[in-house]
Protein backbone atom coordinates (compact mmCIF):
# COMPACT_ATOMS: atom_id res chain seq x y z
CA UNK A 1 0.00 0.00 0.00
CA UNK A 2 1.40 3.30 -0.94
CA UNK A 3 1.39 5.84 1.66
CA UNK A 4 -0.41 9.58 1.36
CA UNK A 5 2.06 12.81 2.58
CA UNK A 6 -1.00 13.06 4.80
CA UNK A 7 -0.84 9.13 5.90
CA UNK A 8 2.60 9.46 6.36
CA UNK A 9 2.33 12.78 9.01
CA UNK A 10 -0.09 10.16 10.92
CA UNK A 11 2.30 7.81 10.86
CA UNK A 12 4.92 8.87 12.63
CA UNK A 13 3.30 10.42 15.50
CA UNK A 14 5.16 7.72 17.67
CA UNK A 15 6.01 9.50 20.49
CA UNK A 16 10.09 9.56 19.48
CA UNK A 17 12.56 11.61 21.24
CA UNK A 18 14.33 14.18 19.91
CA UNK A 19 16.98 16.86 21.32
CA UNK A 20 18.03 19.59 19.88
CA UNK A 21 21.21 20.71 22.53
CA UNK A 22 19.21 20.28 25.50
CA UNK A 23 15.83 21.36 24.15
CA UNK A 24 13.66 18.32 24.18
CA UNK A 25 11.39 18.43 20.96
CA UNK A 26 8.04 17.12 21.41
CA UNK A 27 6.32 18.26 18.35
CA UNK A 28 8.59 18.47 15.41
CA UNK A 29 5.43 19.48 13.29
CA UNK A 30 5.23 23.11 15.05
CA UNK A 31 9.61 23.52 15.50
CA UNK A 32 10.45 25.63 12.78
CA UNK A 33 14.09 23.48 12.50
CA UNK A 34 11.85 20.43 11.53
CA UNK A 35 8.37 21.60 10.46
CA UNK A 36 9.78 22.50 6.86
CA UNK A 37 11.39 19.25 6.18
CA UNK A 38 8.68 17.48 7.52
CA UNK A 39 6.29 18.95 4.95
CA UNK A 40 8.54 18.20 2.21
CA UNK A 41 8.83 14.51 2.92
CA UNK A 42 5.19 14.36 3.07
CA UNK A 43 4.71 15.91 -0.11
CA UNK A 44 7.08 13.24 -1.13
CA UNK A 45 4.99 10.95 -0.27
CA UNK A 46 1.79 12.80 -2.38
CA UNK A 47 3.92 12.49 -5.55
CA UNK A 48 4.74 8.34 -4.77
CA UNK A 49 0.95 8.30 -4.69
CA UNK A 50 0.36 10.37 -7.16
CA UNK A 51 -2.00 8.16 -10.01
CA UNK A 52 -0.59 10.19 -12.92
CA UNK A 53 2.62 8.68 -11.63
CA UNK A 54 1.52 5.15 -10.89
CA UNK A 55 3.70 3.19 -13.28
CA UNK A 56 7.01 5.45 -12.29
CA UNK A 57 6.97 5.37 -8.76
CA UNK A 58 5.19 2.11 -7.88
CA UNK A 59 5.17 -1.30 -9.30
CA UNK A 60 2.43 -4.32 -8.61
CA UNK A 61 2.71 -8.11 -7.43
CA UNK A 62 -0.07 -10.30 -6.50
CA UNK A 63 -2.07 -7.68 -7.03
CA UNK A 64 -1.07 -5.21 -4.35
CA UNK A 65 1.10 -2.21 -5.36
CA UNK A 66 4.26 -1.21 -3.42
CA UNK A 67 6.73 1.36 -4.13
CA UNK A 68 9.47 0.96 -6.87
CA UNK A 69 12.09 0.71 -4.94
CA UNK A 70 10.95 -2.38 -3.26
CA UNK A 71 11.38 -3.88 -6.52
CA UNK A 72 13.64 -7.08 -6.60
CA UNK A 73 15.36 -6.77 -10.12
CA UNK A 74 14.94 -9.37 -12.45
CA UNK A 75 16.26 -7.78 -15.84
CA UNK A 76 17.52 -4.60 -17.36
CA UNK A 77 14.41 -3.50 -17.73
CA UNK A 78 13.79 -3.74 -14.12
CA UNK A 79 16.99 -1.81 -13.10
CA UNK A 80 16.18 0.99 -15.32
CA UNK A 81 12.81 1.01 -13.53
CA UNK A 82 14.08 1.31 -10.10
CA UNK A 83 16.62 4.33 -11.89
CA UNK A 84 13.82 6.38 -13.24
CA UNK A 85 12.03 5.78 -9.87
CA UNK A 86 15.12 6.95 -8.18
CA UNK A 87 15.71 10.39 -10.44
CA UNK A 88 11.79 11.57 -9.91
CA UNK A 89 12.21 11.29 -6.14
CA UNK A 90 15.78 12.92 -6.42
CA UNK A 91 14.91 15.05 -8.91
CA UNK A 92 11.72 16.44 -6.19
CA UNK A 93 14.80 17.39 -3.88
CA UNK A 94 16.82 18.73 -6.42
CA UNK A 95 19.29 16.18 -5.41
CA UNK A 96 20.09 17.88 -2.42
CA UNK A 97 18.35 15.41 0.00
CA UNK A 98 20.18 12.40 0.30
CA UNK A 99 17.70 10.01 2.35
CA UNK A 100 14.87 9.75 0.72
CA UNK A 101 13.03 6.71 1.18
CA UNK A 102 14.74 4.92 -1.67
CA UNK A 103 18.20 5.00 -0.41
CA UNK A 104 18.07 2.74 2.42
CA UNK A 105 14.53 0.74 0.81
CA UNK A 106 17.37 -0.83 -1.52
CA UNK A 107 19.53 -1.47 0.93
CA UNK A 108 16.56 -3.81 2.36
CA UNK A 109 15.65 -4.91 -1.04
CA UNK A 110 19.67 -5.74 -1.76
CA UNK A 111 19.66 -7.83 1.28
CA UNK A 112 16.80 -10.13 0.03
CA UNK A 113 18.51 -10.47 -3.00
CA UNK A 114 21.04 -13.49 -1.79
CA UNK A 115 19.67 -15.19 1.18
CA UNK A 116 21.49 -18.00 0.77
CA UNK A 117 24.43 -15.63 1.83
CA UNK A 118 22.98 -15.66 5.44
CA UNK A 119 22.11 -19.34 5.19
CA UNK A 120 24.26 -22.09 7.46
CA UNK A 121 26.00 -18.82 9.42
CA UNK A 122 26.12 -18.24 13.07
CA UNK A 123 24.13 -15.31 14.14
CA UNK A 124 22.24 -14.81 10.69
CA UNK A 125 18.67 -14.50 10.42
CA UNK A 126 17.86 -14.70 6.85
CA UNK A 127 14.26 -15.14 7.64
CA UNK A 128 13.73 -12.28 9.38
CA UNK A 129 15.62 -10.23 6.17
CA UNK A 130 12.48 -11.58 4.51
CA UNK A 131 9.65 -10.58 6.73
CA UNK A 132 11.49 -7.03 7.48
CA UNK A 133 11.29 -6.47 4.11
CA UNK A 134 7.81 -7.96 3.55
CA UNK A 135 6.69 -5.20 6.30
CA UNK A 136 8.78 -2.01 4.87
CA UNK A 137 7.04 -3.28 1.25
CA UNK A 138 3.43 -3.70 2.74
CA UNK A 139 3.87 -0.50 4.98
CA UNK A 140 5.35 1.66 2.86
CA UNK A 141 8.28 2.43 5.27
CA UNK A 142 10.51 4.73 5.23
CA UNK A 143 13.79 3.57 6.54
CA UNK A 144 17.03 5.51 7.40
CA UNK A 145 20.47 3.82 8.79
CA UNK A 146 23.34 4.50 11.45
CA UNK A 147 25.66 2.18 10.39
CA UNK A 148 28.78 3.96 11.61
CA UNK A 149 30.43 3.61 15.20
CA UNK A 150 30.88 6.79 16.86
CA UNK A 151 34.66 8.55 16.63
CA UNK A 152 35.54 7.96 20.36
CA UNK A 153 34.31 4.07 20.72
CA UNK A 154 38.04 3.86 18.96
CA UNK A 155 39.51 4.64 22.85
CA UNK A 156 38.84 1.63 24.10
CA UNK A 157 41.10 1.55 26.87
CA UNK A 158 39.74 4.09 28.41
CA UNK A 159 36.61 3.56 29.36
CA UNK A 160 38.48 -0.31 30.05
CA UNK A 161 40.53 0.79 32.47
CA UNK A 162 37.96 3.35 34.24
CA UNK A 163 35.00 0.57 34.40
CA UNK A 164 32.48 2.45 31.96
CA UNK A 165 29.99 1.39 29.81
CA UNK A 166 31.39 1.38 25.78
CA UNK A 167 30.23 4.08 24.07
CA UNK A 168 29.89 1.70 20.44
CA UNK A 169 26.39 0.34 20.31
CA UNK A 170 26.28 -3.39 21.94
CA UNK A 171 24.22 -6.04 23.03
CA UNK A 172 24.56 -5.87 26.76
CA UNK A 173 21.93 -8.88 27.44
CA UNK A 174 19.79 -11.54 25.76
CA UNK A 175 16.51 -12.85 26.84
CA UNK A 176 14.47 -15.39 25.23
CA UNK A 177 12.95 -12.61 23.39
CA UNK A 178 15.19 -10.66 22.04
CA UNK A 179 18.15 -8.34 22.90
CA UNK A 180 19.11 -5.57 24.76
CA UNK A 181 20.84 -2.37 23.34
CA UNK A 182 23.49 0.20 25.06
CA UNK A 183 25.67 2.74 23.30
CA UNK A 184 25.36 4.72 20.15
CA UNK A 185 25.61 4.49 16.75
CA UNK A 186 26.17 7.54 14.16
CA UNK A 187 24.99 9.24 12.04
CA UNK A 188 21.62 8.63 11.26
CA UNK A 189 19.94 11.00 8.44
CA UNK A 190 16.87 11.70 8.24
CA UNK A 191 16.17 10.21 11.40
CA UNK A 192 14.09 13.07 12.45
CA UNK A 193 11.58 11.63 9.60
CA UNK A 194 11.96 8.19 9.26
CA UNK A 195 9.77 5.54 10.39
CA UNK A 196 12.74 3.20 11.31
CA UNK A 197 16.52 2.95 11.08
CA UNK A 198 18.68 -0.27 9.98
CA UNK A 199 21.50 -0.23 12.64
CA UNK A 200 24.37 -2.32 11.65
CA UNK A 201 27.93 -2.04 10.45
CA UNK A 202 29.39 -1.14 7.47
CA UNK A 203 33.42 -0.68 8.33
CA UNK A 204 34.42 -3.87 9.67
CA UNK A 205 34.74 -4.76 13.54
CA UNK A 206 37.50 -6.94 14.77
CA UNK A 207 36.47 -10.88 15.09
CA UNK A 208 36.25 -10.53 18.89
CA UNK A 209 33.57 -7.39 18.77
CA UNK A 210 30.95 -9.92 18.59
CA UNK A 211 28.29 -7.96 20.86
CA UNK A 212 28.51 -5.24 18.63
CA UNK A 213 27.95 -6.82 15.30
CA UNK A 214 24.20 -6.48 16.38
CA UNK A 215 22.30 -5.64 12.95
CA UNK A 216 18.47 -4.91 13.27
CA UNK A 217 15.48 -2.49 11.79
CA UNK A 218 13.89 -0.61 14.80
CA UNK A 219 11.22 1.99 14.77
CA UNK A 220 12.57 5.31 15.68
CA UNK A 221 10.02 6.07 18.90
CA UNK A 222 11.30 2.64 20.67
CA UNK A 223 11.29 3.14 24.32
CA UNK A 224 15.17 4.29 25.51
CA UNK A 225 16.28 5.27 22.09
CA UNK A 226 17.15 8.87 22.17
CA UNK A 227 17.81 11.07 18.80
CA UNK A 228 20.40 14.23 19.09
CA UNK A 229 20.21 15.92 16.14
CA UNK A 230 22.66 18.39 15.14
CA UNK A 231 21.42 22.32 14.94
CA UNK A 232 18.61 22.31 12.42
CA UNK A 233 19.27 25.07 9.52
CA UNK A 234 15.96 26.55 9.66
CA UNK A 235 14.91 29.52 11.76
CA UNK A 236 12.36 31.79 11.72
CA UNK A 237 14.37 34.64 10.28
CA UNK A 238 14.79 32.67 6.97
CA UNK A 239 12.72 32.64 4.38
CA UNK A 240 11.65 30.60 1.40
CA UNK A 241 13.05 33.49 -0.99
CA UNK A 242 16.17 33.57 1.03
CA UNK A 243 17.82 30.33 1.38
CA UNK A 244 14.93 27.77 -0.70
CA UNK A 245 16.97 25.02 -0.22
CA UNK A 246 17.40 24.90 3.25
CA UNK A 247 13.54 26.20 3.46
CA UNK A 248 12.96 22.52 1.73
CA UNK A 249 15.84 20.43 2.20
CA UNK A 250 17.19 20.03 5.44
CA UNK A 251 16.50 16.44 6.32
CA UNK A 252 18.71 17.08 9.88
CA UNK A 253 21.70 14.58 11.44
CA UNK A 254 21.32 12.39 14.27
CA UNK A 255 23.48 10.50 16.72
CA UNK A 256 21.51 7.57 18.28
CA UNK A 257 21.68 7.31 21.77
CA UNK A 258 20.50 3.51 23.18
CA UNK A 259 19.91 2.95 27.08
CA UNK A 260 18.39 -0.30 27.72
CA UNK A 261 16.56 -0.60 24.52
CA UNK A 262 14.66 -4.06 24.02
CA UNK A 263 14.39 -5.22 20.24
CA UNK A 264 12.60 -8.42 19.50
CA UNK A 265 14.47 -10.90 17.92
CA UNK A 266 11.93 -10.63 14.97
CA UNK A 267 13.79 -7.30 14.39
CA UNK A 268 16.94 -8.82 14.17
CA UNK A 269 19.35 -9.49 11.24
CA UNK A 270 22.29 -10.69 12.71
CA UNK A 271 24.16 -10.76 16.09
CA UNK A 272 27.40 -12.21 17.50
CA UNK A 273 29.11 -12.29 14.11
CA UNK A 274 31.16 -9.60 13.72
CA UNK A 275 32.43 -10.83 9.90
CA UNK A 276 28.82 -11.69 8.72
CA UNK A 277 27.52 -7.98 10.32
CA UNK A 278 29.62 -6.24 7.79
CA UNK A 279 29.69 -8.23 5.07
CA UNK A 280 26.39 -8.42 4.48
CA UNK A 281 26.65 -5.44 2.31
CA UNK A 282 29.07 -6.62 0.40
CA UNK A 283 28.34 -9.93 -0.59
CA UNK A 284 24.77 -9.30 -1.48
CA UNK A 285 23.25 -6.51 -3.44
CA UNK A 286 22.60 -4.74 -0.54
CA UNK A 287 25.33 -1.83 -1.23
CA UNK A 288 25.53 -1.52 -5.03
CA UNK A 289 21.58 -1.55 -5.19
CA UNK A 290 21.80 1.76 -2.76
CA UNK A 291 24.49 3.17 -3.85
CA UNK A 292 23.24 3.25 -7.47
CA UNK A 293 20.50 5.56 -5.82
CA UNK A 294 23.02 8.11 -4.61
CA UNK A 295 24.78 8.37 -7.97
CA UNK A 296 21.06 8.94 -9.30
CA UNK A 297 21.19 11.58 -6.42
CA UNK A 298 24.49 13.07 -7.46
CA UNK A 299 23.88 13.18 -11.51
CA UNK A 300 20.33 14.99 -10.41
CA UNK A 301 22.40 17.46 -8.22
CA UNK A 302 24.92 18.14 -11.12
CA UNK A 303 22.54 18.73 -13.48
CA UNK A 304 21.21 21.85 -11.17
CA UNK A 305 24.19 22.58 -10.36
CA UNK A 306 25.88 23.33 -14.22
CA UNK A 307 22.07 25.12 -14.39
CA UNK A 308 22.61 27.48 -11.53
CA UNK A 309 26.10 27.98 -12.68
CA UNK A 310 25.10 28.88 -16.10
CA UNK A 311 22.29 31.06 -15.22
CA UNK A 312 24.87 33.03 -12.84
CA UNK A 313 27.16 33.72 -15.25
CA UNK A 314 24.30 35.12 -17.69
CA UNK A 315 23.07 37.43 -15.09
CA UNK A 316 26.58 38.46 -14.25
CA UNK A 317 26.83 39.38 -17.78
CA UNK A 318 30.13 37.12 -18.08
CA UNK A 319 28.58 34.04 -19.99
CA UNK A 320 29.98 35.05 -23.10
CA UNK A 321 33.84 36.10 -22.32
CA UNK A 322 35.90 32.70 -23.36
CA UNK A 323 37.53 31.95 -20.17
CA UNK A 324 34.21 31.50 -18.56
CA UNK A 325 32.29 30.00 -21.42
CA UNK A 326 35.78 27.49 -20.41
CA UNK A 327 34.55 26.89 -17.23
CA UNK A 328 31.18 26.51 -18.29
CA UNK A 329 32.42 23.61 -20.96
CA UNK A 330 34.19 21.71 -18.20
CA UNK A 331 31.61 21.82 -15.66
CA UNK A 332 29.09 20.60 -18.63
CA UNK A 333 31.50 17.81 -19.54
CA UNK A 334 31.90 16.43 -15.81
CA UNK A 335 27.97 16.22 -15.57
CA UNK A 336 27.42 14.54 -19.27
CA UNK A 337 30.41 12.02 -18.05
CA UNK A 338 28.77 11.50 -14.65
CA UNK A 339 25.20 10.95 -16.62
CA UNK A 340 27.09 8.44 -18.45
CA UNK A 341 28.53 6.63 -15.35
CA UNK A 342 25.27 6.41 -14.29
CA UNK A 343 23.67 5.18 -17.09
CA UNK A 344 26.56 2.66 -17.76
CA UNK A 345 25.90 0.96 -14.42
CA UNK A 346 22.51 0.00 -16.01
CA UNK A 347 23.74 -0.43 -19.61
CA UNK A 348 26.62 -3.36 -18.30
CA UNK A 349 24.66 -4.78 -15.76
CA UNK A 350 25.31 -8.32 -13.82
CA UNK A 351 23.06 -11.12 -13.23
CA UNK A 352 23.67 -13.38 -9.91
CA UNK A 353 23.55 -16.49 -9.11
CA UNK A 354 20.04 -16.28 -7.59
CA UNK A 355 18.73 -14.95 -11.24
CA UNK A 356 18.65 -10.98 -9.92
CA UNK A 357 19.75 -8.39 -11.86
CA UNK A 358 22.13 -5.54 -10.33
CA UNK A 359 23.95 -2.39 -11.72
CA UNK A 360 27.39 -2.79 -12.64
CA UNK A 361 29.58 -3.26 -9.05
CA UNK A 362 32.70 -1.49 -10.37
CA UNK A 363 30.87 1.29 -12.17
CA UNK A 364 28.87 2.35 -9.17
CA UNK A 365 31.71 2.27 -6.89
CA UNK A 366 33.96 4.43 -9.47
CA UNK A 367 30.95 6.80 -9.79
CA UNK A 368 31.03 6.89 -6.00
CA UNK A 369 34.48 7.65 -5.61
CA UNK A 370 34.06 10.43 -8.30
CA UNK A 371 31.80 12.09 -6.39
CA UNK A 372 33.06 12.41 -3.53
CA UNK A 373 37.10 13.37 -5.02
CA UNK A 374 35.01 16.12 -7.08
CA UNK A 375 32.17 17.66 -5.17
CA UNK A 376 34.24 20.37 -3.24
CA UNK A 377 35.91 21.79 -6.25
CA UNK A 378 32.64 21.67 -8.23
CA UNK A 379 30.95 23.91 -5.53
CA UNK A 380 34.09 26.31 -5.35
CA UNK A 381 34.00 26.55 -9.48
CA UNK A 382 30.38 27.76 -8.63
CA UNK A 383 31.45 30.27 -5.89
CA UNK A 384 34.07 31.43 -8.63
CA UNK A 385 31.24 32.11 -11.07
CA UNK A 386 29.08 34.05 -8.86
CA UNK A 387 32.08 36.50 -7.82
CA UNK A 388 30.99 38.69 -4.76
CA UNK A 389 27.40 38.72 -6.35
CA UNK A 390 25.55 38.02 -3.53
CA UNK A 391 26.82 40.25 -1.05
CA UNK A 392 25.77 43.09 -3.04
CA UNK A 393 22.30 42.37 -2.30
CA UNK A 394 20.48 43.18 0.67
CA UNK A 395 20.40 41.10 3.63
CA UNK A 396 16.79 39.28 2.73
CA UNK A 397 13.59 39.87 1.20
CA UNK A 398 11.88 41.70 4.47
CA UNK A 399 13.23 44.85 1.74
CA UNK A 400 10.72 44.50 0.05
CA UNK A 401 8.29 45.08 3.28
CA UNK A 402 9.24 48.71 2.85
CA UNK A 403 7.94 50.48 -0.03
CA UNK A 404 10.75 53.16 -0.18
CA UNK A 405 13.43 50.47 0.67
CA UNK A 406 12.13 48.49 -2.44
CA UNK A 407 11.76 51.21 -4.65
CA UNK A 408 15.69 52.18 -4.09
CA UNK A 409 16.32 48.21 -4.08
CA UNK A 410 14.37 48.36 -7.71
CA UNK A 411 15.68 51.44 -8.93
CA UNK A 412 19.83 50.18 -8.49
CA UNK A 413 19.62 46.36 -8.63
CA UNK A 414 17.68 46.25 -12.13
CA UNK A 415 19.78 45.59 -15.19
CA UNK A 416 18.68 45.66 -18.28
CA UNK A 417 17.80 42.32 -19.14
CA UNK A 418 16.84 41.26 -15.12
CA UNK A 419 14.91 42.56 -12.10
CA UNK A 420 16.25 43.36 -8.86
CA UNK A 421 14.20 40.58 -7.84
CA UNK A 422 14.73 37.77 -10.06
CA UNK A 423 19.21 38.89 -9.86
CA UNK A 424 18.56 38.21 -6.07
CA UNK A 425 16.26 35.17 -6.29
CA UNK A 426 18.78 33.41 -8.20
CA UNK A 427 21.74 34.76 -6.20
CA UNK A 428 19.96 33.67 -2.97
CA UNK A 429 19.72 30.08 -4.51
CA UNK A 430 23.19 29.93 -5.66
CA UNK A 431 24.17 30.70 -1.99
CA UNK A 432 22.37 28.31 -0.44
CA UNK A 433 24.29 25.98 -2.71
CA UNK A 434 27.85 27.57 -2.09
CA UNK A 435 28.13 29.40 1.45
CA UNK A 436 24.93 28.51 3.41
CA UNK A 437 24.82 26.41 6.64
CA UNK A 438 22.85 23.96 4.43
CA UNK A 439 25.78 23.59 1.65
CA UNK A 440 28.38 23.48 3.84
CA UNK A 441 27.16 20.26 5.55
CA UNK A 442 26.51 19.09 2.07
CA UNK A 443 30.23 19.04 1.19
CA UNK A 444 31.00 17.09 4.80
CA UNK A 445 28.09 14.87 3.48
CA UNK A 446 29.61 14.30 -0.36
CA UNK A 447 33.18 13.22 1.18
CA UNK A 448 31.82 10.89 4.38
CA UNK A 449 28.08 9.43 3.71
CA UNK A 450 29.36 6.47 1.51
CA UNK A 451 32.08 6.27 4.58
CA UNK A 452 35.71 7.75 4.52
CA UNK A 453 37.22 8.13 0.93
CA UNK A 454 40.04 5.20 2.14
CA UNK A 455 37.27 2.50 2.07
CA UNK A 456 35.47 3.69 -1.00
CA UNK A 457 39.30 3.48 -3.08
CA UNK A 458 39.22 -0.04 -0.73
CA UNK A 459 35.69 -0.86 -2.39
CA UNK A 460 37.08 -0.06 -5.99
CA UNK A 461 40.40 -2.32 -5.75
CA UNK A 462 38.45 -5.17 -4.42
CA UNK A 463 35.91 -5.33 -7.18
CA UNK A 464 38.82 -4.63 -9.97
CA UNK A 465 39.98 -8.10 -11.57
CA UNK A 466 43.65 -7.46 -11.09
CA UNK A 467 44.23 -10.73 -13.74
CA UNK A 468 42.75 -9.50 -16.48
CA UNK A 469 44.38 -5.94 -15.80
CA UNK A 470 47.70 -7.46 -15.33
CA UNK A 471 46.99 -9.77 -18.48
CA UNK A 472 46.72 -7.04 -20.59
CA UNK A 473 50.21 -5.77 -20.25
CA UNK A 474 51.95 -9.65 -19.23
CA UNK A 475 50.19 -10.78 -23.23
CA UNK A 476 51.89 -7.46 -24.55
CA UNK A 477 54.96 -8.64 -23.16
CA UNK A 478 54.82 -11.71 -24.18
CA UNK A 479 54.73 -10.87 -27.92
CA UNK A 480 58.85 -10.29 -27.82
CA UNK A 481 61.96 -11.02 -26.11
CA UNK A 482 65.81 -9.56 -26.15
CA UNK A 483 66.64 -12.82 -28.37
CA UNK A 484 64.00 -12.11 -30.76
CA UNK A 485 65.93 -8.96 -31.78
CA UNK A 486 66.37 -8.95 -35.50
CA UNK A 487 69.28 -6.74 -37.12
CA UNK A 488 67.29 -4.05 -39.14
CA UNK A 489 67.69 -4.66 -42.83
CA UNK A 490 67.96 -2.43 -45.62
C1 LIG B 1 26.53 14.92 6.94
C2 LIG B 1 26.77 13.46 7.23
C3 LIG B 1 25.71 12.57 7.18
C4 LIG B 1 25.92 11.23 7.48
N1 LIG B 1 24.87 10.36 7.44
C5 LIG B 1 25.04 9.08 7.83
C6 LIG B 1 23.95 8.16 7.87
O1 LIG B 1 22.81 8.48 7.51
N2 LIG B 1 24.17 6.92 8.34
C7 LIG B 1 25.41 6.51 8.76
O2 LIG B 1 25.56 5.37 9.17
N3 LIG B 1 26.46 7.35 8.71
C8 LIG B 1 26.30 8.60 8.27
N4 LIG B 1 27.37 9.46 8.26
C9 LIG B 1 28.61 9.02 8.90
C10 LIG B 1 29.64 8.60 7.92
O3 LIG B 1 29.40 7.27 7.56
C11 LIG B 1 31.00 8.76 8.61
O4 LIG B 1 31.20 10.14 8.81
C12 LIG B 1 32.10 8.19 7.75
O5 LIG B 1 32.02 6.79 7.76
C13 LIG B 1 33.48 8.59 8.30
O6 LIG B 1 33.60 8.17 9.61
P1 LIG B 1 34.00 9.21 10.74
O7 LIG B 1 33.10 10.38 10.64
O8 LIG B 1 34.03 8.45 12.02
O9 LIG B 1 35.42 9.74 10.33
P2 LIG B 1 36.81 9.03 10.62
O10 LIG B 1 36.73 7.58 10.26
O11 LIG B 1 37.25 9.37 11.98
O12 LIG B 1 37.73 9.75 9.57
C14 LIG B 1 38.22 11.08 9.79
C15 LIG B 1 39.33 11.31 8.80
O13 LIG B 1 40.43 10.46 9.10
C16 LIG B 1 40.73 9.65 7.97
N5 LIG B 1 41.03 8.30 8.42
C17 LIG B 1 40.52 7.66 9.50
N6 LIG B 1 40.99 6.41 9.58
C18 LIG B 1 41.82 6.26 8.53
C19 LIG B 1 42.59 5.18 8.05
N7 LIG B 1 42.62 4.00 8.67
N8 LIG B 1 43.31 5.37 6.90
C20 LIG B 1 43.28 6.56 6.26
N9 LIG B 1 42.56 7.62 6.67
C21 LIG B 1 41.84 7.47 7.79
C22 LIG B 1 39.44 9.64 7.12
O14 LIG B 1 39.69 9.40 5.74
C23 LIG B 1 38.91 11.03 7.36
O15 LIG B 1 39.51 11.94 6.51
C24 LIG B 1 27.21 10.78 7.88
C25 LIG B 1 28.26 11.69 7.91
C26 LIG B 1 28.06 13.00 7.59
C27 LIG B 1 29.23 13.94 7.63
Amino acid sequence: MLKTGKEYLESIHDGRVIYVGGERIDDITRHVGFCRGLRTYAALFDMKADPALRDIMSYEEDGERYSMYYLQPRSQEDLRRRSAAHRKITEFGMGIMGRTPDAVGGNITGLTMNLDYFRNKPGSHPENVLNIYEHMRKNDIFATYAIVPPQGARDRNYYQSKGLQQPALRVTKETDAGVILNGMKMLATGAVYAHEVLIGNIMPLAPDHTKEAITCMIPLGLPGLQLWARPPFNRDDISEFDAPLTYRFDESDCMLIFKDVFVPWEKVIVHDNADLSRNIYINTPAHIIANHQCNVRFATKLRFLLSVASLITRMTGARDIPAVRDTLGRLAAMEAGYAAMVDGQIEAYETTASGYAVFNRRYVYAAIHWAMENHSGIIDTLRELMGGGHFQFPANASVFDDPELAEVFDTYWTTSEFTAKDRMKLFKLAWDLVGSDLASRATSYEKFFVGPAFAVRNYNFINTPWDEIHNITESFMAQYDIEQNAPVTN
